[in-house]
């Protein structure tokens, strides 16, 4: 049998056990998450129970990203708080937040400190409303950073979102419900695109595009506009139908309780790569009844297009992936698409379903999986597959910059670049911009590592 062959019927290996300790994480704090997903909202503001020094750092790695402000409250636990409850606390901060931002919504996550000592937050907002008789939404996620990561916040808050809000009953309408991952705020403005496109409303949630790569403002806006408004997330459940772009795990799927509600469900994969944007523009297709829109059949035929000018350029390159399961799972089917092989596709989330995703790709297709993993794990994958190039956020640089290898910073975070929020990664138009950047990360590599150096290819 062939070298080749025989990788072709290799079995994929899962790597889920790590050291003890945890070494330079692949993952961020939970309740991240779930301050980014109430940006997504109109008019939300996220308010953390817990230590003041949570929101502060999550804060300064949100901004770093999107390079906007980004207010997070807190409860500000001190040494008493941590010994008998932040109840006192978590209401004085409630009182704050609504004399200085007068939100639409305030969302509440838990930090660890919090969840450790088992303050019940339902019960305290409970108690807070019949105080103060507020009728204010409040809605609460529990967030424990011990348990779970940035992935695991996001969707938990997105789905208390829905499980809160989206109650609306009444005659359907001619929406579609968009549940995005993680993505850029140019994704969002191109996957709302896309969905226009077929002559129906979009309702993403999370939508943060516009407070996240807002325009410039003469003077600091505490809740600047932008974001999904309440009445579009109270109307969802009478959507034609919810296209679910996330992979959970073991976070409750916001889709899945739309589709009690009445919204029935399609969960597919976040669309990067020409078969997975076939996917949602046929799902787009089905649902409104309406044919492809004319600028994306071009838009298709121009990826295809560079796909043919590039493809000697990235056949056989081995690729080293690794970031939030939607990401990693999609960027694998689009690398397959293109001739190239995620030699790993590594994630820092407990997440069962990128393992299950990346299983129903043709066997061979990659050669290992982590989940659950740190970068000193995937310092280690690199020595044994020897990646060409990596792909990621920019938490891989040293790691790259040790192994001499290329870094395509894709995903999320992205703190030694600008444009974070600009970098479209989905749909047809997305993956033409990743696929040059791609091909020309493996040139530059060749360029550097040339002793003569060349100009022309
Ligand atoms: S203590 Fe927990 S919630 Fe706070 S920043 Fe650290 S991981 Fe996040």
């Amino acid at each position: 049998m062939s070298c080749a062959a025989a990788k072709e019927t290799a079995p994929m290996v899962h790597s889920s056990a790590k050291p003890d300790a945890t070494v330079n994480p692949c993952t961020l704090c939970a309740p991240l998450g779930a301050a980014l997903a109430t940006a997504g909202v109109r008019g939300a503001i996220p308010l953390l129970h817990g230590a003041q020094g949570c929101a502060t750092y999550i804060r300064r790695y949100l901004i770093s990203h999107f390079r906007e402000p980004m207010d997070v409250a807190s409860s500000s636990f001190g040494e008493a708080q941590t010994v008998f409850g932040g109840e006192d606390n978590l209401g004085r901060a409630l009182d704050n937040v609504l004399a200085q931002y007068h939100p639409e919504l305030v969302t509440v996550a838990t930090t660890c400190l919090a969840e450790t000592i088992g303050d019940d937050v339902p019960l305290l907002l409970n108690r807070y409303r019949t105080r103060t008789g507020n009728a204010l939404p409040l809605v609460h996620a529990a967030t424990p950073s011990y348990k779970d990561g940035h992935v695991e916040g996001f969707h938990a808050m997105v789905y208390a979102l829905v499980k809160g809000l989206a109650c609306n009953q009444g005659a359907p309408s001619r929406a579609v419900n968009l549940l995005p991952p993680l993505v850029s705020p140019a994704d969002l403005r191109h996957l709302r695109e896309i969905v226009a496109g077929f002559d129906v409303a979009a309702i993403v949630l999370p939508d943060y595009a516009d407070r996240l790569d807002g325009v410039i403002l003469d003077r600091y806006r505490a809740l600047p506009d932008g974001g999904t408004r309440l009445v579009d997330i109270a109307s969802m459940p009478r959507a034609l139908a919810s296209i679910d772009l996330t992979l959970t795990g073991r976070a409750p799927r916001a889709s899945k309780l739309l589709a009690e509600r009445g919204a029935p469900a399609r969960v597919l994969g976040l669309p990067i790569g020409v078969r997975a944007t076939d996917v949602m523009i046929e799902s787009l297709s089905e649902l409104t009844g309406a044919g492809r829109p004319a600028w994306l059949v071009g838009e298709r035929g121009r990826l295809l297009d560079a796909y043919a000018d590039g493809h000697k350029y990235v056949f056989g390159a081995s690729v080293g992936l690794y970031g939030d399961p939607e990401f990693v799972a999609a960027l694998a089917g689009f690398l397959l698409e293109i001739g190239a092989r995620p030699v790993f596709c590594a994630t820092g989330a407990r997440n069962r379903a990128l393992p299950e995703a990346l299983a129903s790709l043709p066997a061979g297709s990659v050669d290992e999986v982590l989940d659950d993993t740190d970068f000193e794990s995937i310092g280690a994958a690199c020595e044994r597959h020897k990646p060409d190039l990596l792909m990621g956020s920019s938490k891989g640089y040293r790691l790259a910059h040790a192994l001499g290898i290329p870094l395509l910073r894709v995903g999320f975070p992205i703190h030694d670049r600008l444009g974070a929020g600009r970098i479209l990664h989905v749909g047809y138009r997305g993956t033409t911009r990743l696929f040059d950047e791609l091909v020309n990360a493996l040139l530059q590599g060749r360029q550097d590592a040339s002793p003569v150096g060349f100009s022309y290819l």
